[in-house]
Order: C-alpha cells, then structure tokens, then sequence
C-alpha cells in the first residue's frame, strides 16, 4: 500500500511539539521507519526525525553515508560532551535555510533499535552533530532556536516566505 507520509514544513505545531515515547517496538514503528528511510534518501538528508513526518513520537533515522549503515534510533538518551564548535547545518523541515549552529562535538546515544534491543553508540564530529539535531526535533527544538542573531537576519526573508507558503497552503 503507498504511503501518504511526505515531509512536514515549519511551522506546522508538530514540530514544536515534545514527542511521545514509543510504548512498543511493532509494525507501526518499522513501517513508520521505511517511511522515514525513504523520505531521507529522497530529500538527500542524512536524517529525519518522526515529528518531520508528521508523527510525534521519539523516533529518528540516519541515513547510510560517511561508511555508517543505515540506522534507526528508538527512544534515545543523550550525553554530551568536549567544548562547543561551530558547524553549518539545514533542515529538511527549513528548505532554503542554513546557518552555522554551535554543538558540543561528542555525543553517546543509548536507544532501541527496530527488533526492540537497546544499543549504545558513541561519535564525535559529523554523527554527534546529526544526532543532536534529530534529537532537538524530539524535543520540539529547531535549528532557527539555535541560530545566533545574525544568522536569524539573514535567513529572514527565506524563513518568512517559508511561513507564508506553508500557511497557505494549510499546514503541509
Ligand atoms: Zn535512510
Ligand atoms: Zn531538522
């Protein structure tokens, strides 16, 4: 059966919403995981967080890239750490916006995988940082939240008329 699931646009609430643990690893989850898989690979991401797909639960995808297998990280907790540096970051959920956003460069994650066992990982650099942005979707965090005020200015004019287009045409 086709899926409807597409991306989801800022500012659409789901976004901004804190996401529901999953209460149970089932066919819902792994067909919302394709999806998401799917969706990633097709929108050229290197992840997606449920909530990016309409579904606030705590759910995020990486894609296959940088010799990392594709992944799926269920009900994750993060630890941080090192001293914060700067990296440019977009989001499929914020077309035509980029800005650099300050991250600690170490993060382990501990979540379940799709068989419902729980795994533990830890990376520093490019994964730490997909990880904590997917995280913040979670939490209902964007990177707009995290831009410096600068950054903010020059990506208004992109940030309004993707506010118009998705009000619009009515949420999507
Ligand atoms: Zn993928
Ligand atoms: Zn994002």
């Amino acid at each position: 059966m086709a899926s409807e699931r597409g991306i989801v646009f800022h500012p659409a609430a789901v976004l901004r919403q804190k996401a529901k643990p999953v209460a149970k690893v089932d066919g819902f989850v792994v067909e919302l995981v394709r999806d998401m898989h799917r969706l990633a690979k097709e929108y050229d991401g290197i992840g997606l967080a449920a909530p990016q797909v309409g579904e606030s639960l705590r759910v995020f995808v990486t894609c296959a890239l940088y010799g990392e297998p594709e992944r799926a990280f269920i009900n994750p907790r993060i630890e941080l750490s090192g001293a914060i540096v700067g990296d440019d970051e977009g989001c499929l959920s914020l077309p035509e916006i980029r800005a650099e956003i300050m991250r600690p460069p170490v993060a382990k994650i501990t979540a379940l995988d799709l068989e419902g066992n729980e795994f533990t990982l830890e990376r520093e650099g490019i994964w730490a940082r997909v990880w904590q942005h997917e995280y913040d979707h979670l939490e209902g965090v964007m990177i707009i939240d995290r831009m410096r005020p600068l950054d903010k200015l020059a990506n208004r004019r992109a940030l309004r008329d993707l506010e118009r287009s998705v009000e619009r045409s009515g949420g999507r």
